[in-house]
């Protein structure tokens, strides 16, 4: 999957950039920045590269609680089990099928 630079989700653009300093300074593979519409993503952390397919998991996840956040969810949006459980039904629902 090519990681698309915009995702246009309820209305809004969602930016997705790529920040490894910002990644690896916060421990983390992404961030989603709801205040702004932004997803940052690392390709590499700790100077090590990630592989495609878990940058691309990260994506969903970080969709996934920027959807949560949007819908005025704010507990499930800070609980990290069902974020990303969720997202992995909507992962498969968008790769795996013919919609
Ligand atoms: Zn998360």
């Amino acid at each position: 999957m090519k990681i698309p630079k915009q995702i246009k989700l309820g209305g809004q653009v969602i930016n997705v950039i790529f920040d490894d300093e910002m990644c690896s300074r916060d421990s983390v593979l992404g961030q989603c920045d709801n205040n702004h519409n932004k997803i940052i993503l690392a390709k590499n952390i700790f100077g090590d590269s990630i592989p495609e397919d878990r940058i691309e998991r990260t994506l969903y996840h970080e969709i996934t609680h920027w959807i949560l956040f949007n819908c005025g969810e704010e507990e499930l949006y800070k609980d990290e089990k069902f974020v990303d459980r969720l997202s992995l039904f909507i992962q498969e629902l968008v790769t795996q099928n013919k919609l």
